[in-house]
């Protein structure tokens, strides 16, 4: 399964915004394929679109979809040159699909920053710096292998070698992967790399308790979102100790709970949803008398591989998938009611399945 991996500075509010996640935690026994592993928090992924079908098609029980973060800890100054636990940090880098990074962005005299003030951009810098030198390293052993072949003109090596000094160019000047251009087919190439600079990032600004509903008089914030833009980053604001409170509450009472605090949707539950963008998954349904559940889906699967999702024999017999876009269904009302509209698409194994798609799959044992 996709993990997005929640980093940061010491004392910036990893674990308070981990138990957030630990505590809001998704029942578990829904979800046998996930990890379990003190490191690795379940959540379930917010859809007010699965209470929209709950209403309409009234089953016995609805679930939602989950997913994964893990708790990375220990990135220090130096974790490049193997500091700390340093190595050890990295590595945890290299299994997440994508970063969550945590900025402290809340002024508290009585929590020591560990450069010694509060300074989001220079934090930032400090943690980006690490996974751009140990990407250099990456990209110089390998240049070392690639370089000899390129210079004796073998194809292969030569094109190997052009993005090469493409990414080492980008890394000494301290520019990540991820903003370097490639082609498609070069991008390929550079997958096999496994450098922790091309995974997708987005930010969490841990603000104070009091700037939960407003946090636009944070200046931290602003220039994280400054400096989040260049990258064409995200950048979620949450109030981790805040959150673990919410966390603790359900349904209604969470509801109450943000209205006193002025705020819509949790922090939370924002970082669910973005980090969920950020991994390019996607959720159909399905939704029958016994269940409506939400399933995730890496965009872009074809509906057999989606049916493999359920169970594997249901992508092994794979006939066809009855296909109706949420907005369809709802609109119309009932299955049957868009049936008869024509809404009720019967797809086949080339199909790409559509984020939102209420999916019926048919297949031979
Ligand atoms: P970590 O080292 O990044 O895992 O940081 P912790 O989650 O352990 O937090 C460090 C300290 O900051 C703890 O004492 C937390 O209670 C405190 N803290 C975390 N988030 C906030 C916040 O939003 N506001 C304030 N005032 N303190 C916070």
């Amino acid at each position: 399964a996709l993990t997005a991996g929640i980093v940061g500075l010491p004392n910036v509010g990893k674990s308070t915004l981990f138990n957030a996640i630990t505590q809001a935690g998704a029942e578990s026994a829904n979800y046998p394929f996930c990890t379990i592993d003190p490191n690795v928090g379940i959540v379930e992924v917010p859809d007010e679109r699965l209470q929209k079908l709950t209403e309409l098609v009234k089953p016995k029980k609805t679930i939602p979809t989950a997913f994964e973060f893990t708790d990375i800890a220990g990135i220090v100054k130096g974790a490049s040159k193997g500091e700390g636990l340093g190595n050890k940090f990295l590595s945890h880098i290299r299994e997440v699909d994508a970063i969550c990074q945590v900025v402290r962005c809340f002024v508290d005299e009585n929590i020591t920053h560990v450069s010694g003030k509060v300074d989001p951009i220079s934090d930032i810098e400090t943690i980006n710096l690490e996974l751009i030198l140990a990407d250099l390293e990456t990209v110089e052993k390998r240049l070392s292998r690639v370089e000899k072949m390129a210079k004796q003109k073998d194809k292969d090596a030569m094109y190997e070698h052009e993005i090469l000094v493409k990414l080492k160019d980008a890394f000494e000047s301290d520019q990540p992967a991820r903003a370097v251009s490639f082609t498609d087919e070069q991008l390929r190439l550079v997958k096999q790399l496994h450098l922790l600079t091309i995974k997708p990032i987005l930010y969490v600004a841990n603000v104070g308790e009091d700037e939960v509903a407003d946090a636009s008089n944070n200046e931290y914030v602003a220039q994280v979102r400054e400096y989040a833009s260049k990258e064409g980053a995200e950048v979620i604001v949450v109030c981790a100790k805040i959150e673990s409170e919410i966390a603790e509450l359900e349904g209604e009472e969470k509801d109450m709970f943000l209205e006193e605090l002025g705020i819509e949707e949790s922090g939370l539950d924002q970082l669910i949803k973005a980090s969920y963008q950020l991994l390019g998954l996607a959720t159909y349904f399905t939704a029958g008398e016994q269940e409506v559940r939400a399933w995730t889906f890496k965009k872009g699967m074809k509906a057999p591989e989606c049916a493999g999702i359920i169970h594997t024999d249901f992508e092994r017999g794979f006939i066809r998938a009855e296909t109706v876009a949420y907005e369809e269904l709802v609109t119309n009302g009932s299955m049957g009611a868009a049936r008869e509209a024509g809404k009720v698409r019967l797809e086949g194994k080339e199909y790409i399945v559509k984020d939102g798609d209420v999916m019926h799959f048919r297949f031979n044992v």
